[in-house]
């Protein structure tokens, strides 16, 4: 029987709870994973039950503990990391949620954010927060709710009602209602936070009537966070780890100096650059965020996000038909050497950073008899590595850093000709790990660092493995003519 100490990393994410066990190798010893009933109550509104989420989130921990030869005794610490922004309020003293709890997607509070806006006041909240003001954050939803409920705002004021993220309402789970605390990667999404003072903003609390007294304490990502109560798991375990998901993968990426940053290819993709200790303002609306507070330093990172980048792999599939399963668009994109002159552009809904033209459209140019689905596909290739390109150059300027690698997850990160475009269209390498759950390794490298199961970030930076690194192979001519024929194709897709 193993004695080997584990670390247990909690994922509560949008549409799952996953939990992993994790060896000081930083390998994966088992998993279990639930999904979480989404609520649509109106159109463009996203909710969930956080009761569910708790319910859901302690069935998997249960699930690996239960299978687990040694037991519980084996874990030296918890991670969590979660769907970031997600609000959830409830009764300090039953415990008991006392609302829905607003997803970020969720659009029910846009009308706060444009109050925002037409009150001049979004450059402001910016500068104190990082953030573009937007009903994902927080913010906006904590007021909405004390704005509905003239009782509950009594009640907030009063300080009976506690305000969290996921993170701080698992913790407070977790620890049977003795804390209520936030990490300041969480705390920097609420767009409440200041970011270079590393407190709540009193002004912005005024500003949308939020008592303070519902806030939680913010504490640092690794360290001692709290003690986990015997009566949930039957054994008190510190949790000495947390961080949002995005940070968490900066984490789990080991980017861990200025100018590394890591891209996740999903439907959509997810970039953060990480930038130091101080906090840059980005010039083209990217989100200035902190990355982690560890060894009593705070280190920031530039993010950014792009709508369309697998999911125009699945348009190929669903709206072509020119492929019958995503992965098959590497084979159609290899069978041609070049795209024959066709650049797309998947402004399918609008172009995001670094242009910002919510009426653009996708666009196709350069189309000639020849053009076949293969050069479209390996346009569309292209088209997911050149929008990622805008935006690190963005935030290469923004932050007056060179970007040194990229570091990269997600599922389309499998497919190796959109990587190697990627290295030849930065000139930079990409590397791709060989554990590409990057979310959760975080949380565990955070809890593992705050328990000492890895004695400094080094020892982390050792334990993640590269499974293939992509050189840039083009000569800079050709990086120049491509990327001219894209920046005219996306001018062409532009409302004007
Ligand atoms: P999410 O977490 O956003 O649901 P995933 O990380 O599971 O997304 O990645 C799925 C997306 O990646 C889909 O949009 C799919 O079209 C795209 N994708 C999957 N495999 C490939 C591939 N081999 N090449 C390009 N795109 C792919």
């Amino acid at each position: 029987m193993s004695n080997e100490q584990l670390i247990l990393a909690i994922d509560q994410g949008t549409t799952s709870s996953r939990v992993v066990l994790v060896n000081s190798n930083g390998q994966f010893v088992d998993l279990a994973q639930e999904e979480i009933t989404q609520i649509f109550p109106q159109s463009g509104w996203v909710n969930q039950d956080a009761r569910h989420i708790w319910e859901v989130t302690l069935r998997v921990v249960r699930q690996v503990l239960d299978r687990l030869d040694g037991g519980i005794e084996r874990i030296a610490a918890i991670g969590i990391t979660n769907q970031r922004e997600t609000t959830v309020l409830w009764n300090r003293t039953t415990g008991e949620p006392v609302a829905p709890a607003i997803v970020w997607q969720s659009r029910q509070t846009a009308e706060i954010i444009q109050d925002i806006e037409r009150r001049g006041r979004a450059e402001r909240y910016q500068a104190v927060t990082g953030l573009v003001p937007d009903a994902y954050f927080s913010a906006s939803k904590i007021a909405w709710l004390l704005d509905r409920d003239v009782g509950l705002r009594a009640r907030a004021e009063a300080g009976d009602i506690c305000f969290g993220t996921i993170d701080s309402w698992l913790i407070w789970k977790l620890t049977n209602g003795r804390t209520h605390v936030t990490d300041v990667s969480n705390a920097s999404r609420t767009m409440l936070y200041d970011i270079r003072k590393g407190e709540w903003s009193e002004e912005l609390l005024a500003d949308l009537h939020i008592p303070k007294a519902m806030l939680p304490e913010v504490c640092a990502n690794s360290g001692e966070i709290a003690v986990s109560d015997p009566s949930v798991l039957g054994r008190p375990i510190p949790i000495t780890g947390s961080a949002g998901d995005q940070q968490s993968a900066l984490f789990g990426q080991a980017c861990f100096r200025p100018g590394e940053a890591k891209n996740t290819y999903g439907t959509g993709s997810f970039l953060l650059m990480q930038t130091g200790t101080e906090a840059m303002t980005s010039n083209s609306r990217l989100l200035t965020t902190i990355a982690w507070e560890v060894d009593g330093e705070t280190e920031y990172a530039l993010e950014g996000s792009i709508f369309v980048t697998g999911s125009a792999v699945q348009w190929l599939r669903d709206g072509l038909g020119i492929i019958r399963q995503a992965s098959e668009v590497e084979a159609l994109a290899l069978s041609v050497e070049d795209t024959g002159g066709v650049a797309f552009v998947p402004a399918l809904s609008g172009l995001g950073a670094p242009h910002w033209d919510a009426d653009a459209r996708g666009t196709i140019v350069g189309i000639s008899r020849g053009t076949t689905s293969a050069h479209i596909a390996r346009a569309t290739l292209e088209a997911i590595a050149m929008q990622s390109r805008d935006v690190l150059k963005a935030m290469e300027s923004d932050a007056q850093i060179e970007l040194a690698e990229l570091r990269v997850d997600g599922g389309a990160a499998q497919n190796d000709l959109l990587m190697q475009m990627q290295a030849d269209l930065l000139g930079v390498p990409v590397v791709r790990p060989r554990n590409i759950e990057t979310t959760v390794l975080g949380a565990a490298y955070l809890a593992g660092l705050g328990a000492r199961v890895w004695a400094g970030r080094e020892d982390v930076r050792e334990s993640w493995e590269v499974d293939r690194r992509f050189e840039p192979t083009i000569a800079e001519s050709e990086r120049e003519a491509r990327i001219v024929l894209w920046q005219d194709a996306v001018d062409r897709a532009k409302s004007r």
